[in-house]
């Protein structure tokens, strides 16, 4: 009986990876099961190192140019399989977008339970998880009944443990021929969106209080001096300020940063579904009654035309 921990990749290795088969890690040592990893994208070979001291027995690798952005027909037949040789009994990934469907796909195919965006795994006597729901207001506590059981757990949340000695075992395979409908040959990232919002340790966020989508600018150089994403609330978004991959919430990206900056965000129940589990929140908002500073760490009363170049020339001062 084994667990599999799913291996993110964008080029290199997501640290969401590392959480996934740190969770996997720990799940293994619990139900007593031999820990595999599969790696699936372009050739990786000194970033697998980084997957050391987790106990992973095997790791299966099939590299290939052809998957250097995530392609689900070539991916889940290889899953599939990897699950009937190694005896799969839990499947562990990241519930980053790709993850998620990932997850979802393999699932699917396996008539698997699944869990996506867990915060906590744990093993007792069974598989277990925690879920917030009802946009976070209430974690669900859910046992699985039946394996294969899976499981997408939220980035940033849980920590990276290293407990283990020796190096996996690497196993290369040949990428099988499938054939598939589609294949992607380029990925257009939108300038000066590196930082992928769900993964970020920083987020400066702006809402209606930005004004209009000129008025960016402001927020961008903060986030380039503190390395930070950039996101928005939907009424930034609804307004067609910045497309909807940066909307933070409900409807849009949950996302559990160290830090997540506030600028112009009243603080709406919707909005905070996405971002109440980021570890230190500061808002900045010219209305003292606004709602956002019942929930923040530190609350900044001011204009954020004034407040946050302010802020940004300390940060360079600080961190350069
Ligand atoms: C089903 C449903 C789903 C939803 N999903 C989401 C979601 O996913 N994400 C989300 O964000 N919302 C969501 N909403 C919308 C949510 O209810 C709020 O309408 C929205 O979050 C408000 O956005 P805002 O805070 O930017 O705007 P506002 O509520 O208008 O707040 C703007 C704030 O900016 C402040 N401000 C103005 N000018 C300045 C300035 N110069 N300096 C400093 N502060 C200033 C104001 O004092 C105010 O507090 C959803 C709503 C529904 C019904």
């Amino acid at each position: 009986m084994s667990i599999l921990a799913l291996i993110a990749q964008q080029g290199e290795l997501k640290s969401s990876a590392l959480e996934a088969v740190s969770v996997a890690n720990q799940i293994a040592q619990k139900a007593d099961m031999q820990l595999i990893a599969v790696y699936i994208g372009p050739p990786l070979a000194d970033q697998l190192k980084r997957l050391e001291g987790f106990g992973i027995e095997k790791i299966v690798v099939f590299e290939s140019e052809a998957v250097t952005y995530y392609q689900n027909d070539i991916c889940v037949p290889i899953l599939q399989k990897l699950v009937t040789e190694f005896d799969i009994k839990v499947i562990i990934g990241s519930a980053t977008s790709i993850g998620k469907e990932v997850c979802a796909s393999i699932a699917a195919k396996l008539d698997a339970e699944l869990i996506q965006d867990c915060i906590e795994v744990d093993w007792d006597d069974g598989l277990q998880a925690k879920k917030p729901i009802f946009a976070g207001k209430i974690i669900s506590d859910i046992s699985f009944t039946n394996m294969p059981a899976i499981i997408s757990v939220r980035p940033n949340i849980l920590p990276v443990i290293r407990n283990r000695e020796g190096a996996p075992e690497i196993i290369k395979r040949e990428m099988p021929h499938v054939p598939h409908a589609k294949s992607i040959k380029n990925i257009v990232r939108e300038a000066k969106s590196g930082v992928e919002l769900t993964e970020a340790k920083v987020i400066v966020a702006g809402g209606r209080g930005i004004g209009g989508p000129e008025n960016w600018p402001v927020l961008q150089e903060l986030c380039d001096v503190m390395g930070a994403a950039l996101g928005a609330s939907r009424s930034a978004v609804d307004a067609g300020w910045i497309h909807h991959t940066h909307q933070i919430g409900q409807t849009g990206k949950v996302v559990s940063p160290d830090l997540y900056i506030a600028c112009g965000i009243s603080g709406a129940i919707q909005h905070q579904a996405g971002m109440r589990n980021s570890k230190v929140v500061v808002a900045i908002n010219k209305d003292p009654g606004a709602e956002i500073f019942s929930s923040c760490d530190y609350g900044i009363v001011g204009d954020l035309f004034e407040v946050v170049p302010l802020l940004t020339k300390e940060m360079r001062k600080l961190l350069s």
